[in-house]
């Protein structure tokens, strides 16, 4: 199995070691592992409220780090992501960053609306101030924008907009829908992402009505634990693979150099 969405300590919010990440996964018998550290929003001249991504200047470290420890393990292929935050309005200073690196794979995520890291704790209780169906259509629309610059190979934790448990009552169906047509159209690959487990939402990004669409759209999946500590690594990854393979996915997709090849599940 593999697991693409790895931290390290650089985005201060991690801990442990890329080596004991690595052991960890050996340890869960992992096929493939991928660190996606939070790219530098400095980089995109974004100061976030709270320091939540490495530094500009250590992209190159983080890189050679990484690169390193490829051929250490004889159990476990090991690949270069990063995760980078779209922020609409980026798009042509991120093309131009991201030709200058050598990445693997680059996970899109959205983890602000516009000034709101929706996804921290510090900012949840804002939620409670909005209107969640106004607020789902905005979220769902960056993530068609994301998808429709076709800057990133994967979209991380589709529907992070859940994870405090804020969802409008009405049918969310159409949002699934429209995101598995998008997806599909755009070629960007789903992450089953495992963390929202640990969230208060409790439950896997995707929900799994939209991994059924998903499936049924023919879009390709990818696994990330979105682990920020070494134990995390592989995270309900049994129950992870099980629900690919009811819902009828027979492979994952695994990158290198930023082309994609399946594996069997
Ligand atoms: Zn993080
Ligand atoms: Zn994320």
């Amino acid at each position: 199995m593999v697991d693409y969405h790895l931290h390290t300590p650089r985005c201060c919010h991690a801990e442990g070691t890329p080596e004991e990440y690595l052991a960890e996964a050996e340890r869960k018998g992992l096929r493939e592992i991928g660190f996606a550290d939070h790219f530098p929003l400095g980089l995109l001249d974004y100061v976030p409220r709270a320091q939540v991504t490495m530094n500009p200047d250590e992209l190159w470290q983080y890189i050679k780090q990484i690169e390193a420890l490829k051929g250490f393990s004889k159990k476990v292929d090991i690949k270069t992501g990063i995760e980078v935050d779209y922020l609409p309005g980026t798009e042509e200073k991120l093309a131009a960053l991201l030709e200058e690196y050598s990445f693997d794979y680059v996970i899109g995520s959205i983890h602000f609306i516009e000034d709101w890291d929706f996804t921290h704790p510090f900012y949840a209780e804002t939620y409670g101030d909005l209107d969640l169906n106004k607020l789902y259509r905005t979220y769902f629309e960056l993530v068609w924008k994301l998808c429709r610059s076709g800057l990133f190979d994967i979209i991380g934790h589709i529907d992070v907009i859940k994870k405090f448990g804020y969802r409008p009552d009405g049918d969310l169906e159409p949002y699934w829908i429209e995101t598995a047509r998008v997806l599909k159209a755009t070629g960007t690959c789903l992450e089953l992402n495992t963390a929202g487990r640990d969230a208060p939402v409790n439950e896997f990004y995707p929900h799994k009505r939209l991994l059924e669409a998903c499936f049924k759209s023919g879009v390709s999946v990818t696994m990330g634990s979105d682990a920020h500590g070494p134990l995390q690594v592989g995270r309900y990854f049994k129950e992870a693979v099980e629900l690919l393979k009811t819902t009828g996915y027979k492979e994952v997709t695994v990158f290198e150099k930023r082309v994609m090849r399946s594996m069997p599940i």
